[in-house]
Protein backbone atom coordinates (compact mmCIF):
# COMPACT_ATOMS: atom_id res chain seq x y z
CA UNK A 1 0.00 0.00 0.00
CA UNK A 2 1.28 3.40 -1.07
CA UNK A 3 0.61 5.77 1.74
CA UNK A 4 1.06 9.22 -0.21
CA UNK A 5 -2.13 10.02 -2.03
CA UNK A 6 -1.96 10.77 -5.91
CA UNK A 7 -2.53 14.59 -6.63
CA UNK A 8 -6.23 13.57 -7.64
CA UNK A 9 -6.80 12.27 -4.31
CA UNK A 10 -5.21 15.25 -2.33
CA UNK A 11 -7.47 17.60 -5.01
CA UNK A 12 -10.61 15.70 -3.97
CA UNK A 13 -9.95 15.87 -0.15
CA UNK A 14 -8.68 19.11 0.00
CA UNK A 15 -12.30 20.38 -2.51
CA UNK A 16 -14.42 18.49 0.35
CA UNK A 17 -12.57 19.91 2.98
CA UNK A 18 -13.58 23.78 1.29
CA UNK A 19 -17.19 22.56 0.46
CA UNK A 20 -17.84 21.68 4.13
CA UNK A 21 -16.23 24.00 6.03
CA UNK A 22 -17.90 26.76 4.12
CA UNK A 23 -21.38 25.04 2.99
CA UNK A 24 -21.83 21.90 5.49
CA UNK A 25 -20.45 23.17 8.97
CA UNK A 26 -22.21 26.27 9.39
CA UNK A 27 -25.58 24.20 8.99
CA UNK A 28 -24.96 21.52 11.55
CA UNK A 29 -26.16 22.67 14.56
CA UNK A 30 -29.52 23.72 12.87
CA UNK A 31 -29.77 20.31 11.15
CA UNK A 32 -28.85 18.65 15.24
CA UNK A 33 -31.45 20.86 16.89
CA UNK A 34 -34.16 20.85 14.41
CA UNK A 35 -33.85 17.22 12.97
CA UNK A 36 -34.72 18.37 9.90
CA UNK A 37 -33.79 16.83 6.90
CA UNK A 38 -31.45 18.73 5.10
CA UNK A 39 -32.84 18.56 1.15
CA UNK A 40 -30.62 21.27 -0.01
CA UNK A 41 -27.40 19.92 0.92
CA UNK A 42 -28.37 16.30 -0.19
CA UNK A 43 -28.70 17.97 -3.71
CA UNK A 44 -25.95 19.93 -3.54
CA UNK A 45 -23.61 16.62 -2.73
CA UNK A 46 -25.07 14.99 -5.56
CA UNK A 47 -24.43 17.35 -7.84
CA UNK A 48 -21.10 17.59 -6.87
CA UNK A 49 -20.71 14.32 -7.63
CA UNK A 50 -20.31 12.68 -4.06
CA UNK A 51 -23.31 10.26 -3.96
CA UNK A 52 -21.55 7.86 -6.36
CA UNK A 53 -18.20 8.26 -5.86
CA UNK A 54 -16.60 4.59 -5.83
CA UNK A 55 -18.52 3.71 -8.74
CA UNK A 56 -17.48 3.95 -12.81
CA UNK A 57 -18.48 6.90 -15.32
CA UNK A 58 -20.67 4.10 -17.51
CA UNK A 59 -22.50 3.44 -14.60
CA UNK A 60 -23.01 7.29 -13.32
CA UNK A 61 -20.74 7.58 -10.99
CA UNK A 62 -17.42 9.71 -10.37
CA UNK A 63 -14.56 6.60 -10.71
CA UNK A 64 -12.36 7.53 -7.42
CA UNK A 65 -12.99 4.36 -6.14
CA UNK A 66 -13.58 3.72 -2.36
CA UNK A 67 -10.37 5.59 -0.97
CA UNK A 68 -11.66 9.06 -2.74
CA UNK A 69 -15.16 8.07 -0.98
CA UNK A 70 -13.43 7.36 2.45
CA UNK A 71 -11.60 10.98 1.70
CA UNK A 72 -14.48 12.80 0.79
CA UNK A 73 -17.09 11.22 3.61
CA UNK A 74 -14.39 12.37 6.34
CA UNK A 75 -13.89 15.90 5.43
CA UNK A 76 -18.28 15.65 5.37
CA UNK A 77 -18.85 13.83 8.87
CA UNK A 78 -16.72 16.29 10.23
CA UNK A 79 -18.23 19.05 9.60
CA UNK A 80 -21.86 17.50 9.97
CA UNK A 81 -22.22 13.85 10.79
CA UNK A 82 -25.72 13.29 9.43
CA UNK A 83 -24.92 15.10 6.49
CA UNK A 84 -21.79 12.36 5.62
CA UNK A 85 -24.33 9.52 6.31
CA UNK A 86 -26.87 10.93 3.66
CA UNK A 87 -24.23 10.12 1.19
CA UNK A 88 -22.94 6.78 2.97
CA UNK A 89 -26.22 5.51 3.17
CA UNK A 90 -27.27 6.40 -0.40
CA UNK A 91 -23.79 4.25 -1.26
CA UNK A 92 -24.81 1.02 -0.02
CA UNK A 93 -27.72 -0.02 -2.35
CA UNK A 94 -25.64 1.38 -4.86
CA UNK A 95 -22.76 -1.32 -3.93
CA UNK A 96 -25.67 -4.09 -3.64
CA UNK A 97 -26.67 -3.07 -7.50
CA UNK A 98 -23.16 -2.52 -8.81
CA UNK A 99 -22.04 -6.11 -6.98
CA UNK A 100 -24.97 -8.34 -7.81
CA UNK A 101 -27.56 -6.02 -10.90
CA UNK A 102 -28.21 -6.98 -14.13
CA UNK A 103 -27.06 -4.27 -16.88
CA UNK A 104 -30.43 -3.11 -17.06
CA UNK A 105 -30.31 -2.53 -13.24
CA UNK A 106 -27.83 -1.02 -12.85
CA UNK A 107 -28.75 2.12 -16.11
CA UNK A 108 -32.41 2.21 -14.10
CA UNK A 109 -31.40 2.30 -10.37
CA UNK A 110 -27.93 2.32 -9.85
CA UNK A 111 -26.76 5.44 -12.07
CA UNK A 112 -29.29 7.92 -11.25
CA UNK A 113 -28.43 6.72 -7.78
CA UNK A 114 -25.15 7.66 -8.41
CA UNK A 115 -25.45 10.86 -10.00
CA UNK A 116 -27.36 12.38 -7.53
CA UNK A 117 -30.74 12.62 -9.21
CA UNK A 118 -32.06 9.94 -6.92
CA UNK A 119 -31.61 9.44 -3.09
CA UNK A 120 -31.57 5.52 -1.81
CA UNK A 121 -31.91 3.62 1.40
CA UNK A 122 -31.82 0.24 2.81
CA UNK A 123 -34.30 -1.51 4.85
CA UNK A 124 -33.25 -4.35 7.07
CA UNK A 125 -33.56 -3.88 11.05
CA UNK A 126 -37.39 -4.92 12.10
CA UNK A 127 -39.38 -4.57 15.53
CA UNK A 128 -37.42 -7.84 16.06
CA UNK A 129 -34.47 -7.84 15.02
CA UNK A 130 -31.47 -5.43 14.13
CA UNK A 131 -28.72 -8.11 14.65
CA UNK A 132 -29.67 -11.60 13.59
CA UNK A 133 -31.40 -11.81 9.28
CA UNK A 134 -32.69 -15.51 10.19
CA UNK A 135 -35.61 -13.48 12.25
CA UNK A 136 -36.58 -11.29 9.73
CA UNK A 137 -40.06 -11.31 8.88
CA UNK A 138 -41.01 -9.30 6.27
CA UNK A 139 -42.52 -11.74 3.27
CA UNK A 140 -42.05 -11.50 -0.68
CA UNK A 141 -44.72 -14.04 -2.63
CA UNK A 142 -45.01 -14.07 -6.26
CA UNK A 143 -47.94 -12.33 -8.00
CA UNK A 144 -48.27 -12.60 -12.14
CA UNK A 145 -45.04 -10.86 -13.68
CA UNK A 146 -43.53 -9.39 -10.03
CA UNK A 147 -43.69 -9.68 -5.84
CA UNK A 148 -45.78 -8.81 -3.14
CA UNK A 149 -44.10 -7.51 -0.21
CA UNK A 150 -45.55 -7.42 2.90
CA UNK A 151 -43.47 -6.02 6.68
CA UNK A 152 -42.58 -3.69 8.93
CA UNK A 153 -39.30 -2.24 8.93
CA UNK A 154 -37.72 -0.43 11.55
CA UNK A 155 -35.63 2.49 11.48
CA UNK A 156 -34.70 3.29 8.35
CA UNK A 157 -32.75 6.02 7.42
CA UNK A 158 -33.77 8.73 4.68
CA UNK A 159 -36.95 6.63 4.62
CA UNK A 160 -39.31 10.11 4.38
CA UNK A 161 -37.01 11.24 1.44
CA UNK A 162 -35.79 8.22 -0.27
CA UNK A 163 -37.21 7.61 -3.53
CA UNK A 164 -35.59 3.96 -4.31
CA UNK A 165 -35.28 1.15 -0.59
CA UNK A 166 -33.39 -1.75 -0.87
CA UNK A 167 -35.28 -4.30 1.10
CA UNK A 168 -34.60 -7.55 2.30
CA UNK A 169 -37.67 -9.81 2.29
CA UNK A 170 -38.29 -13.49 3.06
CA UNK A 171 -39.09 -15.57 0.27
CA UNK A 172 -41.55 -18.62 -0.42
CA UNK A 173 -38.42 -20.77 -0.21
CA UNK A 174 -35.49 -20.72 1.64
CA UNK A 175 -33.60 -17.59 2.68
CA UNK A 176 -33.64 -13.48 1.71
CA UNK A 177 -34.60 -11.62 -1.48
CA UNK A 178 -33.48 -8.50 -2.01
CA UNK A 179 -35.28 -5.75 -4.02
CA UNK A 180 -35.78 -1.82 -5.15
CA UNK A 181 -38.93 -0.53 -3.98
CA UNK A 182 -40.03 2.58 -5.65
CA UNK A 183 -41.12 4.36 -2.42
CA UNK A 184 -44.04 5.97 -4.61
CA UNK A 185 -45.49 2.60 -4.86
CA UNK A 186 -49.02 2.09 -3.07
CA UNK A 187 -48.74 0.51 -0.05
CA UNK A 188 -45.18 2.12 1.31
CA UNK A 189 -45.74 4.13 4.42
CA UNK A 190 -42.76 5.94 6.53
CA UNK A 191 -43.95 7.26 10.51
CA UNK A 192 -43.15 10.40 11.79
CA UNK A 193 -38.47 10.32 11.98
CA UNK A 194 -37.38 8.69 15.43
CA UNK A 195 -36.17 11.32 17.97
CA UNK A 196 -32.93 9.40 17.80
CA UNK A 197 -29.58 10.98 20.40
CA UNK A 198 -27.70 11.90 17.51
CA UNK A 199 -27.53 11.82 13.42
CA UNK A 200 -30.54 13.68 13.88
CA UNK A 201 -32.12 14.70 10.62
CA UNK A 202 -31.33 11.55 8.80
CA UNK A 203 -34.90 11.08 8.33
CA UNK A 204 -34.67 7.52 10.47
CA UNK A 205 -38.38 6.28 10.74
CA UNK A 206 -40.51 3.21 10.80
CA UNK A 207 -41.91 2.02 7.08
CA UNK A 208 -44.57 -0.36 6.80
CA UNK A 209 -44.72 -2.46 3.39
CA UNK A 210 -48.43 -2.85 2.93
CA UNK A 211 -48.75 -5.11 0.31
CA UNK A 212 -45.93 -3.29 -2.32
CA UNK A 213 -46.13 -4.81 -5.41
CA UNK A 214 -42.68 -5.08 -6.91
CA UNK A 215 -41.86 -6.01 -10.69
CA UNK A 216 -39.58 -9.07 -10.95
CA UNK A 217 -37.09 -6.51 -12.90
CA UNK A 218 -36.49 -5.35 -9.26
CA UNK A 219 -35.18 -8.57 -8.00
CA UNK A 220 -31.39 -7.97 -7.12
CA UNK A 221 -29.35 -11.43 -7.60
CA UNK A 222 -31.55 -14.37 -8.06
CA UNK A 223 -33.92 -15.85 -5.69
CA UNK A 224 -32.68 -16.80 -1.88
CA UNK A 225 -29.47 -14.73 -2.59
CA UNK A 226 -30.78 -11.33 -0.31
CA UNK A 227 -28.07 -12.55 2.61
CA UNK A 228 -25.34 -12.67 0.31
CA UNK A 229 -26.81 -9.31 -1.10
CA UNK A 230 -26.73 -7.99 2.19
CA UNK A 231 -23.22 -8.87 3.74
CA UNK A 232 -21.76 -7.37 0.84
CA UNK A 233 -23.75 -4.41 0.70
CA UNK A 234 -23.14 -3.54 4.60
CA UNK A 235 -19.78 -4.49 4.10
CA UNK A 236 -19.53 -0.88 2.52
CA UNK A 237 -21.99 0.35 5.29
CA UNK A 238 -20.14 -0.42 7.73
CA UNK A 239 -16.46 1.24 6.23
CA UNK A 240 -19.38 4.55 5.57
CA UNK A 241 -19.47 4.07 9.57
CA UNK A 242 -16.08 3.39 10.15
CA UNK A 243 -15.15 7.10 8.68
CA UNK A 244 -18.18 8.78 10.39
CA UNK A 245 -16.18 7.59 13.54
CA UNK A 246 -13.25 9.08 12.66
CA UNK A 247 -14.17 12.36 11.25
CA UNK A 248 -16.51 12.89 14.74
CA UNK A 249 -13.42 12.40 16.62
CA UNK A 250 -11.11 14.71 14.56
CA UNK A 251 -13.54 17.20 14.90
CA UNK A 252 -13.83 16.39 18.85
CA UNK A 253 -9.99 16.80 18.77
CA UNK A 254 -9.81 20.13 16.79
CA UNK A 255 -12.43 21.65 19.13
CA UNK A 256 -10.30 20.27 21.91
CA UNK A 257 -7.12 21.71 20.91
CA UNK A 258 -8.85 25.30 20.28
CA UNK A 259 -10.66 25.34 23.87
CA UNK A 260 -7.62 24.29 25.47
CA UNK A 261 -5.59 27.06 24.01
CA UNK A 262 -7.94 30.05 24.83
CA UNK A 263 -9.45 28.36 28.42
CA UNK A 264 -7.61 29.43 31.01
CA UNK A 265 -7.13 28.26 34.66
CA UNK A 266 -4.80 29.47 37.13
CA UNK A 267 -4.02 32.76 34.46
CA UNK A 268 -2.88 30.25 32.10
CA UNK A 269 -4.47 28.30 29.15
CA UNK A 270 -5.02 24.79 30.14
CA UNK A 271 -3.44 23.65 26.99
CA UNK A 272 -0.28 23.80 29.01
CA UNK A 273 -1.46 21.67 32.00
CA UNK A 274 -0.02 18.04 31.48
CA UNK A 275 -3.27 16.49 32.17
CA UNK A 276 -4.86 17.96 29.48
CA UNK A 277 -2.21 17.29 26.97
CA UNK A 278 -2.81 13.61 27.78
CA UNK A 279 -5.86 13.69 26.87
CA UNK A 280 -5.00 15.65 23.45
CA UNK A 281 -2.04 13.01 22.97
CA UNK A 282 -4.28 9.94 23.50
CA UNK A 283 -7.15 11.77 20.87
CA UNK A 284 -4.57 12.37 18.45
CA UNK A 285 -2.68 8.64 18.16
CA UNK A 286 -6.09 6.79 18.93
CA UNK A 287 -7.41 8.65 15.74
CA UNK A 288 -4.47 8.23 13.49
CA UNK A 289 -4.36 4.61 14.27
CA UNK A 290 -8.43 4.62 13.15
CA UNK A 291 -7.88 6.37 10.22
CA UNK A 292 -5.39 4.14 8.68
CA UNK A 293 -7.45 0.99 9.19
CA UNK A 294 -10.21 3.13 7.62
CA UNK A 295 -7.93 3.89 4.95
CA UNK A 296 -6.27 0.62 4.33
CA UNK A 297 -10.09 -1.20 4.47
CA UNK A 298 -11.07 1.42 1.14
CA UNK A 299 -7.42 0.92 -0.26
CA UNK A 300 -8.74 -3.03 -0.03
CA UNK A 301 -11.84 -2.39 -1.68
CA UNK A 302 -9.58 -0.59 -4.78
CA UNK A 303 -8.36 -3.79 -5.27
CA UNK A 304 -11.62 -5.78 -5.88
CA UNK A 305 -11.07 -7.45 -2.65
CA UNK A 306 -13.39 -9.19 -0.02
CA UNK A 307 -13.81 -6.40 3.03
CA UNK A 308 -15.91 -8.47 5.56
CA UNK A 309 -13.53 -8.70 8.28
CA UNK A 310 -11.41 -5.56 7.50
CA UNK A 311 -15.01 -3.48 7.48
CA UNK A 312 -15.87 -5.28 10.88
CA UNK A 313 -12.34 -4.10 12.44
CA UNK A 314 -12.73 -0.72 11.00
CA UNK A 315 -16.32 -0.37 12.69
CA UNK A 316 -15.67 -1.69 15.92
CA UNK A 317 -12.56 0.18 16.16
CA UNK A 318 -13.31 3.46 14.60
CA UNK A 319 -16.52 3.31 16.95
CA UNK A 320 -14.39 2.72 20.11
CA UNK A 321 -11.92 5.77 19.24
CA UNK A 322 -15.19 8.00 18.44
CA UNK A 323 -16.86 7.28 21.42
CA UNK A 324 -13.85 7.84 23.72
CA UNK A 325 -12.33 10.72 22.18
CA UNK A 326 -15.87 12.66 22.18
CA UNK A 327 -15.93 11.71 26.07
CA UNK A 328 -11.99 12.87 26.51
CA UNK A 329 -13.09 16.21 24.40
CA UNK A 330 -16.43 16.73 26.98
CA UNK A 331 -13.66 16.65 29.77
CA UNK A 332 -11.28 18.99 28.32
CA UNK A 333 -14.31 21.68 27.71
CA UNK A 334 -15.56 21.01 31.39
CA UNK A 335 -18.76 22.33 32.00
CA UNK A 336 -19.09 24.30 28.96
CA UNK A 337 -18.53 21.37 26.77
CA UNK A 338 -21.61 20.33 27.97
CA UNK A 339 -23.83 22.61 26.73
CA UNK A 340 -25.94 22.40 23.55
CA UNK A 341 -24.28 26.00 22.21
CA UNK A 342 -20.94 23.83 22.06
CA UNK A 343 -20.27 22.09 18.96
CA UNK A 344 -18.65 19.13 21.36
CA UNK A 345 -22.06 18.36 22.81
CA UNK A 346 -23.28 17.38 19.62
CA UNK A 347 -20.19 15.25 18.34
CA UNK A 348 -20.19 13.43 22.00
CA UNK A 349 -23.94 11.93 20.92
CA UNK A 350 -23.08 11.58 17.39
CA UNK A 351 -20.33 9.61 18.39
CA UNK A 352 -22.31 6.57 20.48
CA UNK A 353 -24.69 6.25 17.29
CA UNK A 354 -21.47 4.65 15.38
CA UNK A 355 -21.36 2.09 18.21
CA UNK A 356 -25.04 0.72 17.37
CA UNK A 357 -25.95 1.38 13.70
CA UNK A 358 -24.84 -0.58 10.62
CA UNK A 359 -24.22 -3.21 13.37
CA UNK A 360 -23.75 -3.38 16.78
CA UNK A 361 -20.32 -3.56 18.70
CA UNK A 362 -21.08 -7.29 19.85
CA UNK A 363 -22.09 -8.09 16.09
CA UNK A 364 -18.78 -6.89 14.79
CA UNK A 365 -16.83 -8.95 17.51
CA UNK A 366 -18.80 -11.82 16.53
CA UNK A 367 -18.04 -11.49 13.14
CA UNK A 368 -14.14 -10.81 13.83
CA UNK A 369 -14.02 -13.58 16.39
CA UNK A 370 -15.64 -16.00 13.74
CA UNK A 371 -13.32 -15.29 11.00
CA UNK A 372 -10.23 -15.61 13.31
CA UNK A 373 -11.53 -19.31 14.44
CA UNK A 374 -12.67 -20.52 11.34
C1 LIG B 1 -29.91 6.53 13.40
C2 LIG B 1 -30.11 5.12 12.97
C3 LIG B 1 -30.15 4.83 11.62
C4 LIG B 1 -30.38 3.52 11.19
N1 LIG B 1 -30.48 3.27 9.86
C5 LIG B 1 -30.87 2.05 9.43
C6 LIG B 1 -31.18 1.83 8.05
O1 LIG B 1 -31.07 2.71 7.22
N2 LIG B 1 -31.62 0.58 7.70
C7 LIG B 1 -31.76 -0.44 8.59
O2 LIG B 1 -32.15 -1.53 8.20
N3 LIG B 1 -31.48 -0.24 9.91
C8 LIG B 1 -31.05 0.97 10.34
N4 LIG B 1 -30.81 1.20 11.69
C9 LIG B 1 -30.98 0.09 12.62
C10 LIG B 1 -29.69 -0.40 13.23
O3 LIG B 1 -28.75 -0.82 12.26
C11 LIG B 1 -30.04 -1.50 14.21
O4 LIG B 1 -30.89 -0.93 15.18
C12 LIG B 1 -28.80 -2.07 14.85
O5 LIG B 1 -28.17 -2.93 13.93
C13 LIG B 1 -29.09 -2.83 16.13
O6 LIG B 1 -30.21 -3.62 16.00
P1 LIG B 1 -31.28 -3.68 17.22
O7 LIG B 1 -31.55 -2.29 17.61
O8 LIG B 1 -32.40 -4.54 16.80
O9 LIG B 1 -30.47 -4.37 18.36
P2 LIG B 1 -30.67 -5.83 18.92
O10 LIG B 1 -30.42 -6.83 17.86
O11 LIG B 1 -31.97 -5.89 19.66
O12 LIG B 1 -29.50 -5.90 19.97
C14 LIG B 1 -29.56 -5.21 21.25
C15 LIG B 1 -28.31 -5.58 22.01
O13 LIG B 1 -28.31 -7.00 22.28
C16 LIG B 1 -27.02 -7.55 22.12
N5 LIG B 1 -27.03 -8.54 21.04
C17 LIG B 1 -28.01 -8.77 20.12
N6 LIG B 1 -27.68 -9.80 19.32
C18 LIG B 1 -26.48 -10.24 19.74
C19 LIG B 1 -25.61 -11.30 19.34
N7 LIG B 1 -25.92 -12.11 18.31
N8 LIG B 1 -24.44 -11.45 19.98
C20 LIG B 1 -24.11 -10.63 21.01
N9 LIG B 1 -24.89 -9.63 21.45
C21 LIG B 1 -26.05 -9.44 20.84
C22 LIG B 1 -26.11 -6.37 21.82
O14 LIG B 1 -25.56 -5.92 23.02
C23 LIG B 1 -27.02 -5.32 21.25
O15 LIG B 1 -26.50 -4.02 21.44
C24 LIG B 1 -30.55 2.49 12.14
C25 LIG B 1 -30.49 2.77 13.50
C26 LIG B 1 -30.28 4.07 13.92
C27 LIG B 1 -30.26 4.35 15.38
Amino acid sequence: MDFNFSEQEKMLQKMARDFAIKSVRPLAAEIDSSGQFPSALAKEIGKRGYQGLPYPAQCGGSGVGYLGYALVLEQLCQASMTVGAIMAINTVPQEAIFRFGSEQQKQAFLSPLARGELLGGIAFTEAETGSDPKDITAASKKNGDGYVITGQKQFVALAPVADLLLVFARGEGKGLNAFIIDTSSDGYNVREPCQTMGLRGLGTSVVYLDEVYVPWQNLIGKEGQGFEILLEAISLGRLGVAVEGIAVAQAALEFSLGYARQRKASGRPIAQLPTIQWHLAEMASRIEAGRWLVYRTAFLRDQGLDIKYESSVAKLFASQVAVEVTRMAMQVGGSYGTMKTMEVERLYRDAKMTEIYVGVSEIQRNIIAEHLIE
